[in-house]
């Protein structure tokens, strides 16, 4: 993967009670900040990342980019964005998901890494265009960058009204989909590897697993109070442990 991390978290293994249990990653869903807070930490240990060395967002279905240098200060008040890019490697970018469908992209060979929150208002927003353009702007190149997605409600679960999944369609074709009981529905990943194609990333895969099938997952629409699920990016450092360059500055390992 030359240097890429990709990692998805399942429900599994955390300290959170009903209806968060286990590992609940959201902050925002009525679950002790204590639980969060400890689960957070579990997640990042077991992926060799430091708790704090990882941004988390503050979602709102919209099509906003940080760029971001470093975890957000104990007192800044967190951006609402939809997706975060850094050239930092190092850096973790976490996004949080029920349903929703989780984006994580990488060009290790430019040093540039990003996350993106992609639900049906994200998507056709376009988000993940978004994500990728700001990825570009660091050094990124669409070609180079590998698109993965993580576990997420399947186009055959999410029905939505027919009116909907028409206006959805109408920006982006490959969400029209059907329920697996014959309504209309819509694919959001399937939307989602479509507009990575358009934007020249070729190097893409998908999580074959359904949030509200499985229940090793956490699913807003099967379960409505429940947990959040991260996807984590980030890029390995140089072996060398190069120092963290000036703020704002891109660090440079040499490799
Ligand atoms: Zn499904």
């Amino acid at each position: 993967m030359g240097g890429a991390h990709f990692a998805f978290t399942d429900r599994w293994g955390g300290v959170s009670a009903v209806p968060y249990e286990e590992l609940n990653l959201g902050g925002a869903v009525g679950d002790d900040p204590a639980a969060v807070r400890a689960n957070r930490a579990r997640a990042a240990e077991s992926l060799g990342l430091a708790p704090d060395r990882v941004v988390w967002m503050n979602q709102v279905h919209g099509r906003d980019v940080a760029v971001v240098d470093g975890p957000w200060g104990p007192d800044e008040q967190i951006p609402a964005v939809d997706a975060v890019v850094t050239a930092r490697r190092g850096l973790a970018l976490a996004v949080l998901t029920a349903d929703c469908t989780p984006v994580l992209l990488a060009d290790p060979v430019a040093g540039v890494a990003g996350a993106a929150h992609a639900g049906r208002p994200g998507l056709v927003a376009g988000v993940v265009p978004a994500a990728v353009e700001a990825m570009v702007s660091l050094g990124a190149e669409p070609g180079r960058i590998i698109a993965r997605t993580g576990p997420a409600v399947c186009g055959h679960c999410y029905e939505v009204p027919a009116q909907m999944r028409e206006a959805v369609a109408e920006v982006v074709p490959a969400a029209r989909a059907e329920t697996s009981w014959g309504t209309p529905a819509v694919d959001v990943v399937a939307g989602v590897h479509a507009q990575l194609a358009e934007a020249g990333v070729v190097n893409s895969r998908r999580s074959p697993v359904c949030t509200l099938e499985s229940r090793d997952h956490f699913s807003y629409r099967r379960d409505r109070v429940t947990g959040r699920l991260a996807g984590y990016v980030w890029l390995t450092e140089s072996s060398r442990g190069t120092p963290p360059g000036p703020p704002g500055g891109k660090q440079n390992d040499g490799s």
